[in-house]
């Protein structure tokens, strides 16, 4: 019998160990184990369901929420920090039962920390980005309701070439969320997040009407618009039509579509007839979208996890000093 001799046993069990250590190190973390070490506890328990009575039931073993958790914890994965921290923080991710049936809602109640998704949303999370973002750019706010563009259909919209591509990653429930979050960080903010930067905000170029009585939008784009409404926005100070309707939305439609362009490199172009329409790249790089670009991205510098950090937030807001500070 061969006997092993034993320090090559013991050489041979460090090896291993060493091997092991390395491969535990090395092998990627799933999208799950990211946020419990991130997060402290696991999306699942924040993920609810509300009925069509308005009751909540939350931590649901059920499989249907097996599509919408995953896909979330890819969001996840691929956010900024304070996107990751305000997803940690969140109170509940609900998906409701719509109010009417068919209405396509998705909104965050700040005062709850509570993102809601519409069941229209979570049975459609596989919707590929174009769809919705030819939908962002072909129907606009008017007081009487959405309009569409006359042959919206010929107005096609793609990615440009040069934008990356996760696989896996839903960018179209992605932008919701950063839309959602954006309300959350807004929430925080004592002053208006646009105060310091120095390009006018006022929009020029969309043609706007003043909403009137109980409207929902400060104003509205007017009715019987053609395809030049895309260059128009394209102009404007606003990153979609939905941008333009308050304030909040505003913030909102900003701070989702900084990171979409921006840090995820999802960007697009519409043309008609071959001829671009609207170049998305040129939209955001017009000296106001970049300003609140510039503002988005130094308010994404702050944790937001305590009123200490908070405050510290909104002193540098309101006296436009620190990353705020004004050349
Ligand atoms: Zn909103």
């Amino acid at each position: 019998m061969l006997k092993a001799k034993p320090y090559v046993v013991g050489t041979s069990l460090v090896f291993l160990l060493v091997a092991a250590v390395v491969w535990f190190a090395a092998k990627p973390k799933s999208p799950e184990n990211a946020f419990v070490a991130t997060c402290g506890h696991k999306l699942r328990e924040k993920l609810c369901f509300v009925d069509r009575h308005g009751v909540a039931e939350c931590n649901l073993s059920e499989s249907r929420f097996d599509v919408l958790e995953s896909k979330l914890l890819a969001i996840f994965e691929h956010s900024p920090d304070q996107v990751q921290q305000k997803l940690c923080d969140i109170g509940a991710i609900s998906v409701n039962y719509p109010s009417n049936g068919i209405e396509p809602w998705m909104g965050a109640f700040t005062n709850y920390k509570v993102i809601g998704i519409n069941m229209f949303d979570w049975f459609n999370v596989g919707v590929p980005f174009e769809r919705p973002a030819h939908a962002y750019l072909t129907w606009y706010p008017t007081e009487t309701g959405s309009f569409s563009i006359p042959n919206r259909e010929k107005i096609k919209v793609k990615f440009t070439s040069d934008s990356d591509f996760q696989v896996g990653l839903n960018y179209t429930l992605a932008r919701s969320i950063y839309h959602e979050v954006g309300h959350l960080v807004q929430a925080d903010l004592r002053h208006d997040p646009f105060k310091c930067i120095s390009a006018p905000t006022q929009p020029t170029t969309l043609p706007f009407a003043n909403a009137s009585g109980e409207a929902y939008c400060d104003q509205y784009i007017t009715p019987h618009q053609n395809h030049t409404l895309l260059s128009k926005l394209q102009k404007s100070a606003h990153v979609s039509y939905y941008a333009s309707c308050t304030r909040y939305e505003d913030f909102a439609e900003t701070y989702a579509s900084y990171i979409m362009s921006n840090l995820m490199n999802r960007n697009i172009v519409a043309t008609l007839n071959d001829e671009t329409i609207y170049d998305q790249r040129t939209h955001l790089g017009n000296p106001t979208v970049r300003q609140k670009f510039k503002a988005v991205a130094n308010i994404m510098k702050f944790a937001l996890d305590s009123t200490k950090n908070k405050n510290k937030l909104n002193r540098s807001l309101e006296n436009c000093s620190g990353p705020f500070e004004q050349n």
